[in-house]
């Protein structure tokens, strides 16, 4: 087999790699050497020159999108589709195998997933049910508490409090939560890792049957695994398995959340016969860039350490721009990318990244006043959206009666009528009788415990979920999702909100359909999977980042935290707010070891830069509502003065002239009553009734064999007959 396509297009450091002898392999190198891409081409010559089957090879990437860029990638170098080939985060396989083997794992067939807005609520709700002061039990806290434990892989039980009140109570916390959980068939983002991990541990015949399988596993962005990662990783190896980890010390930024440097140390202990590859050319950014970059990583103490360089030339210098406030900052931003644009470039060059989350809505602001596409990576992400998940949680309690965390979401939402008494009842029945809150509302209507009114307003809640439940018995997604949105009247709900906000909320209801209509249930592919689309499709909407707002094709600048930039690159990328408190983060100054994280952070912001790196700062910054005066980041003063050049305050605002994009919608489809029809699904019938129109028209159709329904007309699969 020619392999020359794979090993070509790679420098002599990276070969060699890539064509690693048996054993493991570990490539420390720094950023935009070309880590991600050996991996890739990794894959690709253990495919073609090993002759290994595409079913025996795991890929471990750090986001979704990273997925999805690398499968590609692949099959653009077989020039074949790679179907068996496992590639995913560390969460999604987990998710997978749970999904594979629920049984094994002790999981309801029909598990949700809880995020972390969820998870919180959940929390929350157990310290009430403990009946501590939320002043004193923060559930921030206690949810923070919680994730760090099952990220070292520990249950309640393996927990001492020793003496110590605090902990005594977190652990109390921990085990209750537990247990609402397990009621609930409920599993949030951590408790994924750490019963993937049992699940090797507790069932050893099934982990062996994965190691036979996975004589290959590939993980990138190695520094940021955790305790539990590595730990199911090293089992899932055995003794046969050959790990192949990319990574580099000076981008590890989850210390935070528990990742540990040190397994890159651990490693080469843990696996003796591992080969050690370095690389050191750069292809990504231009001299100044990497320069500035390098310069400023070097005050860390704590690193491997390593030389970076590369071809190119300097290139443009590092611009830092000294920002009258936010708003001047933000106005600065969007007009370079205009002129960007105006000369010839696209908007997905651009990547503004920041610190805080908060920090977005501004230059949120201005993108739209300036009629400028733009997506926002991260942060409230399209899922974690409160419309979508009030939308979710009605299709959640739909599949899965036990859900209690949707049950709770929804059950006065849109309002009607059952109030914090009536809530307070029915929790009280359902924890008394060990029952979901599901149950606990039956009990309620059964013994007929509160007033006629409350037990109408429960009914009718009662009446609409069961509705609900039949109603989308049998649809294709897009409609299973349109018809909660008739039913559960949420798109009335939120009409009622003013302004751009109420006006987003629909749009974003509007892009769940869109969502749900192009949605791939690719879980399945490989038949082990028994999930139907539904379900399927919740569990997407609990792991994806984000990644439904805009369509794949659309060019819009892209928004993103610091954290969610890592791995990617763009031509132009502006680092704003770089300010004392805000970047380095203010919780960070006093301790070395989180500063020296931050400085990582700004480093792999500055990489991610192909051809311009933008640094900003403002003097006065309103944010959190609040309005500071503030002093330029420390990693500003530490950058070579050579490699900068200062941007003057141009104070200006400049005013916009966008046009509104005016929507076109398609009204052709009009049917009449008393047409016959065929669907795909149900056959053949009559138009009974008709109503709306645009995007949301509705039929009526009476069908020979099923009986009535209402069939949205865009996604219904109707035929004249
Ligand atoms: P990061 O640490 O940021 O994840 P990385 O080490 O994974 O970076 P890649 O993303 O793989 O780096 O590569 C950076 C850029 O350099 C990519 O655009 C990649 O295609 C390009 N590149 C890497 N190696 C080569 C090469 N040998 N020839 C040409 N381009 C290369
Ligand atoms: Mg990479």
């Amino acid at each position: 087999m020619d392999v020359s396509h794979i090993l070509d297009p790679l420098n002599d450091a990276q070969r060699e790699a890539v064509c690693a002898p048996a054993g493991h392999t570990l490539v420390l190198a720094g950023a935009g050497s070309g880590k991600t891409r050996v991996l890739v081409h990794r894959i690709a010559w253990l495919l073609e020159a090993e002759g290994v089957s595409p079913w025996g090879v795991l890929a471990v990437t750090f986001t979704n999108k990273a997925a999805g860029e690398m499968r590609g990638r692949i099959e653009q170098l077989l020039g074949r589709p790679a179907g068996a080939l496992w590639v995913g985060t560390f969460h999604g396989i987990a998710h997978r195998l749970l999904r594979a083997h629920w049984k094994e794992a002790e999981l309801p067939k029909d598990f949700q997933i809880l995020d972390s807005e969820d998870q919180q609520r959940a929390v929350r709700r157990v310290i009430r049910e403990l009946g501590l002061d939320e002043n004193r039990w923060a559930p921030r806290e206690a949810q923070w508490y919680i994730n760090a434990r099952k990220d070292e892989g520990k249950r309640p039980s393996h927990l001492q409090a020793a003496g110590d009140p605090w902990l005594k109570q977190m652990i109390a916390i921990y085990e209750h939560y537990e247990a609402f959980c397990r009621r609930s068939g409920l599993v949030d983002f951590a408790e994924l890792l750490l019963r993937a991990h049992e699940l090797w541990l507790q069932k050893p015949d099934l982990l062996a049957v994965y190691q036979r399988r996975f004589g290959h596993i590939l993980i990138d962005e190695f520094q940021d695994t955790n305790t539990i990662q590595y730990a199911w990783i090293r089992l899932l190896a055995g003794d046969s398995g050959r790990i192949f980890a990319v990574g580099d010390d000076d981008q590890s930024i989850y210390g935070w959340r528990g990742a540990r440097v040190e397994h890159i140390q651990q490693f080469q202990r843990h696996f003796p016969d591992t080969s050690v590859f370095r690389l050191e050319q750069n292809y990504r950014s231009s001299g100044n860039i990497l320069t500035a970059a390098n310069t400023l990583i070097a005050n860390n103490a704590e690193r491997l350490g390593k030389n970076l360089w590369t071809e190119d030339g300097a290139g443009a210098p590092v611009r830092i721009y000294n920002a009258f406030n936010e708003i001047d900052e933000a106005h600065y931003v969007v007009d370079s990318i205009r002129s960007h644009v105006d000369g010839g470039g696209r908007y997905d060059d651009n990547a503004i990244l920041y610190r805080s989350n908060a920090q977005s809505r501004i230059f949120e602001e201005v993108l739209i006043q300036q009629g400028i596409p733009y997506r926002v990576y991260g942060g409230l992400r399209f899922f974690e959206r409160q419309e979508i998940k009030d939308a979710l949680a009605y299709l959640r309690l739909a599949s899965n009666p036990l859900d209690d965390a949707s049950c709770e979401r929804i059950i006065n939402q849109p309002p009607r009528g059952i109030g914090q008494r009536t809530l307070a009842e029915v929790r009280e029945q359902a924890r008394s009788g060990g029952m979901s809150l599901w149950q606990g509302l039956h009990h309620v209507l059964e013994h007929r415990t509160l007033n006629a009114r409350a037990l109408n307003a429960l009914q009718s809640f009662v009446d609409l979920m069961e509705r609900l439940r039949s109603d989308i018995a049998g649809l294709a997604l897009a409609e299973q999702v349109e018809q909660m949105l008739h039913l559960s009247r949420l798109r009335e709900h939120y009409q009622k909100e003013k302004g751009e906000k109420g006006r987003a909320r629909l749009e974003n209801l509007d892009e769940l359909v869109s969502a749900a209509q192009v949605f791939v249930n690719d879980e399945v592919e490989d038949g082990e999977v028994q999930m139907d689309e539904l379900a399927a499709f919740l569990s997407h909407a609990a792991l994806e980042a984000g990644e439904g707002q805009a369509a794949e094709w659309d060019d819009y600048v892209q928004l993103m935290t610091l954290h969610s930039a890592k791995g990617l690159e763009f031509k132009q990328v502006f680092v704003c707010g770089m300010e004392e408190g805000l970047f380095p983060h203010k919780l960070s100054i006093d301790e070395p070891g989180r500063l020296e994280e931050e400085r990582r952070l700004c480093y792999v912001g500055m990489t991610r830069a192909r051809e311009q790196l933008t640094l900003s700062h403002a003097e006065k910054r309103r944010l959190y509502g609040e309005e500071t005066w503030t002093r330029p980041s420390r990693f500003l003063a530490e950058l070579p003065s050579e490699c900068i050049e200062q941007v003057r305050m141009n104070g200006s605002v400049t005013p916009s002239a966008a046009e509104p994009v005016a929507e076109q919608v398609d009204d052709d489809a009009a049917m009449q009553l008393g047409q016959r029809v065929i669907h795909d699904k149900f056959g053949a019938g009559v138009v009974l009734n008709y109503e709306g129109g645009g995007r949301h028209a509705r039929v009526q159709v009476n069908f020979e064999n099923v009986g009535t329904k209402w069939l949205v007309l865009e996604y219904a699969r109707l035929q004249r007959a």
